[in-house]
Order: C-alpha cells, then structure tokens, then sequence
C-alpha cells in the first residue's frame, strides 16, 4: 500500500499512515523492530486522546518553541521512528529555530545511522549531526552514551522526541533543557522534561514550527514570559486526565 492508495477521508487516516510510515521504516533499515513496539504503545495513547492535539499540548508546543527561540544551541535528537514519521517536518523546525539536528539511537549501528542520515539529508538536511560520536552522556552504558561534542554535547535545549527514559533523565541532569515529545505522559521521560509535549510526533512537530514563526518577532523578555508561563506539570496532570476519560 502506498501513502496515495490511503483514502484521506478514512476515519483513521493519520493512525493508518503513521502505521505505513513505520513499517516503511523497518522495510528500509530506519527504524529497528522495537521501534515498531514503541508505534504500537504511542497508538493506544493517541487513540484514547482522540488522535488530536489537546489544548494543555498545544501549549507546552509553543512553550516549546519559545524556549528553541531562545536557545544558543539548540539540537532535535532524531532516532529512528522519528526519521521514518517527520523526517521533513523535523528539517523546516530545526530552520525555523536554527538547530542542529542530530541522530541520536537506543540501539545504535553504523549502518542505521547512515542510512537515517541519508533519509534526513533526502528530506532536506544539510548537516546532520551524530555520527562523529566524540562526546558522552555521563551515566550511561557506552554505546547509548555517544553524541557529538559540538552536537547534543555542547547543547543548552534539546529535543528528544520519543526517547527513552534512561536517555531522558541523564541528559537533564547534564544541566540540558529538555523539550520531550510522547504520548505516555508518564513515561518517564515526558516526567523528566522541562517541557513535555504530549501529542504525536506527526501532530507536534509542525504545531512546534507555527508557533516558531508565529514567535519570531517577540523579545527575548516576551519570550521568556512564554516559557515561565507554562506548567509542566499541570500539562502532564490535564493530559493523563485525558486519556483516563477516554472521551473520544
Ligand atoms: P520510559 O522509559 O520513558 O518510561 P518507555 O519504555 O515506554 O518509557 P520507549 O518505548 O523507549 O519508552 O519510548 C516510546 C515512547 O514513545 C512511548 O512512551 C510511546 O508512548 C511514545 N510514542 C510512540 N509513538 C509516538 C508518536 N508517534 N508520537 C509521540 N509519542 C510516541
């Protein structure tokens, strides 16, 4: 089945072609088998906060793209699912807050590095990050510790979209702004998140790059008023309380 043959008046068009992105993923050596037991868990999720973008996340979204705005250096981490949903999506964010983007794997090979860095440059990437590996995360086995020193590793704001929770919490406490994409709003890494968006990443990431340009033209004081205004735990609070009505 292509994308073409999904009549996009299907009731559950997004769920369906987010299932075909991945699978397509898994096809081309992007995303790893675990990534597609992830797909399913963000599904179930998704499904019970009615595949839509609730108010609380459209929130943390533009918190989200006001604290990118004011970054140095900000990175979105992209890991295997995230190649195979966004590809292009994560490269018109990361030009619209000028970061780096960066590939960043659970489950790391040299293979599937290069071949989510071809798909990313194939979306539009001129630079892709990730692949040096000459900097560490600090409490972290060697292989999940690996980012590039002037990559993540020199970061102050990070993207980490679907990351695992380990990943999530080191990364915090190396003193990184983390801005967390998932739809378990608590797994621990939306828990560990200075901004936790709890949306799907298909929803999230251009909600993130409006709210960007939408943001532009404000001052780094009208800036931080945005990012001080947002409550992430009343975010993660209105979200699990969501998902526990079920009121789709
Ligand atoms: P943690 O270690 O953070 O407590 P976990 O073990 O569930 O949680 P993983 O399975 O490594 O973490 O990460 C997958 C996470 O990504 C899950 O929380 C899942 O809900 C979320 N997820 C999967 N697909 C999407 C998607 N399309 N958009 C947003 N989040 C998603």
């Amino acid at each position: 089945m292509s994308e073409i043959d999904l009549p996009e008046d299907h009731p559950r068009y997004q769920s369906l072609l987010t299932r075909h992105r991945i699978e397509e993923g898994v096809e081309n050596g992007i995303t790893s088998k675990q990534g597609l037991i992830a797909e399913g868990r963000g599904e179930a999720f998704d499904y019970l906060l009615g595949e839509e973008t609730i108010p609380s996340a459209d929130e943390a979204a533009r918190a989200a793209a006001a604290q990118l705005l004011l970054a140095d250096h900000p990175v979105l981490s992209v890991n295997g699912n995230v190649a195979a949903l966004v590809a292009a999506e994560i490269v018109d964010l990361a030009a619209a807050v000028d970061a780096d983007i960066e590939v960043n794997l659970f489950n790391r090979t040299e293979e599937r590095m290069k071949a989510i860095a071809d798909h990313l440059r194939e979306h539009g990437a001129d630079e892709v990050k990730g692949l040096t590996a000459d900097g560490r995360i600090p409490n972290l086995s060697h292989e999940r510790a690996k980012v590039d020193a002037d990559g993540i590793g020199a970061a102050d704001v990070v993207v980490v979209p679907l990351e695992d929770g380990d990943r999530a919490e080191a990364l915090a406490d190396l003193g990184k702004t983390e801005i967390v994409i998932d739809l378990n709003p608590l797994s621990r890494s939306a828990q560990t998140a200075a901004i936790p968006v709890v949306d799907n990443i298909i929803r999230a990431v251009p909600n993130m790059t409006e709210h960007a340009v939408d943001l532009r033209e404000l001052t780094p004081a009208e800036l931080t008023e945005v990012v001080a205004a947002f409550d992430a735990d009343a975010a993660l609070a209105d979200a699990e309380a969501a998902i526990r009505r079920g009121e789709r």
